[in-house]
């Protein structure tokens, strides 16, 4: 697959559609905690939502979707990209595995934004290493008692539900937890240099029903793997995304600007650095393309490839915005830019759904197990 198909391409403008209606709130919206209701808004009327959350019932999620429409959306505002994304991320599992009845009462909220999700696994003592987690899930007669602390959690405060991985005897498993039961509390922040709605979500002998248990006693990992298998690559979509804008803000602003008698763009090693930037960005975006097309077939099978393309555009998309700041010189540096909010929001994503360096130790450890297969 080389080029989008018309329905790809119907999806961006769509996405573009509805992200440049919603400009003039980027910046609000990204200094905020809590959600935009302008933001949310949009999204709803958009129904664009939907295409990470699978109808109960319902055919699959096309991953190259998500990963298109977010490459739209992080173009203009890191809070709307957050907003669609983690809807997928945080109802992945229930969709997948859990009981009929929350499927059929939740996922439908999801769908339409009535219910925000989050997926809480980091923890104090746990980030990369997520089997040193200690909440706890243990049975108690026909319910499950649910202890621990949870940190970094995006939409904290917000969310509707959190879906929750905890230790079960010796196994892991992801238990659906609605914010409003007793015993759930939020302290919202830590504040991070790129805003996000965030919180540490204790979690004190919280009891819920045993039908909120995610798949069998023991599948939280699973689960987990195939949550990432599909969303993964989606986060490639968001940094091709957003290292596209910070191109053309680079190139807007080096065209306009003359300095020694032409333009910027034309002086020194500025065409150089225009022109690899352009050249990274359409290679990263052909490869979260192609990694994107090849999850919506079998996503598990095809993990290798959405880490590289998720090493690939969030490394590409650090290199890009960094370039931008340093074309437009001291303009590059004002905060309150578009380029300032772009060289935050790059940061995070080589950190979140699996560290570059986790994934490219992963991604070396597969290449040599497949090289000495072939010697
Ligand atoms: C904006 C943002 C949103 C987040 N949202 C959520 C959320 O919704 N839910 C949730 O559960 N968590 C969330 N997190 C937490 C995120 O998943 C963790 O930050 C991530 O898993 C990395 O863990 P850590 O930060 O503890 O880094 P650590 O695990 O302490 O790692 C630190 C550094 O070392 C590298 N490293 C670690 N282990 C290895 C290794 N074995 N080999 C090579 N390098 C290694 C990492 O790549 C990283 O660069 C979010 C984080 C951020 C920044």
């Amino acid at each position: 697959m080389f080029d989008l198909d018309d329905k790809y391409v119907a999806l961006a403008a769509t996405a573009r559609d509805l992200a440049d209606s919603l400009a003039e709130y980027a910046d609000e919206a990204d200094g905020m905690l809590r959600v935009h209701p302008k933001m949310r808004a949009g999204l709803q009327e958009s129904g664009l939502a939907a295409h990470c959350v699978p109808a109960e019932g319902g055919e699959a999620i096309d991953p190259l979707a998500i990963a298109v429409v977010r490459e739209a959306l992080m173009g203009v505002s890191a809070h709307l990209d957050g907003l669609f994304g983690m809807q997928g991320v945080g109802s992945f599992a229930l969709a997948r595995a859990g009981s009929p009845r929350l499927r059929k009462e939740w996922l439908p909220e999801v769908a339409s934004l009535e219910a925000i999700a989050a997926l809480a696994l980091t923890e104090p003592e746990a980030g990369s290493d997520l089997k040193a987690i200690s909440t706890t899930v243990t049975p108690r007669g026909s319910d499950l008692v649910v202890n621990g602390n949870k940190s970094f959690i995006t939409n904290a405060g917000e969310a509707a539900f959190y879906t929750v991985l905890c230790r079960e005897g010796d196994g892991y498993s992801l238990i659906f937890v609605p914010a409003s039961t007793p015993g759930v509390s939020v302290e919202v922040g830590p504040h991070l240099i790129a805003p996000h709605i965030m919180g540490a979500v204790r979690l004190d002998e919280v009891v819920v029903p045993a039908d909120h248990r995610i798949g069998e006693p023991g599948e939280g990992f699973k689960l987990v793997l195939a949550t990432l298998a599909t969303f993964r690559v989606s986060v490639a979509g968001a940094a091709v995304g957003l290292a596209q804008t910070a191109l053309d803000e680079a190139v807007r602003h080096t065209s306009g600007r003359q300095q020694f008698g032409r333009p910027l763009a034309e002086t020194g090693p500025i065409p150089h650095l225009l022109g690899l930037s352009w050249t990274e960005i359409e290679s990263a975006r052909a490869l979260t393309y192609r990694a994107a097309h090849r999850a919506g077939r079998d996503p598990l099978a095809t993990l290798d490839l959405s880490s590289m393309a998720k090493v690939a555009a969030t490394e590409t998309a650090g290199r890009v915005v960094d370039r931008a700041v340093q074309v437009m010189g001291r303009f590059g540096l004002v905060t309150g830019s578009t380029i300032e909010r772009l060289y935050r929001n790059a940061r995070p994503m080589r950190i979140y759904e699996g560290g570059n360096e986790v994934l490219t130790g992963q991604l070396a450890r597969r290449l040599v197990r497949l090289t000495e297969r072939q010697h």
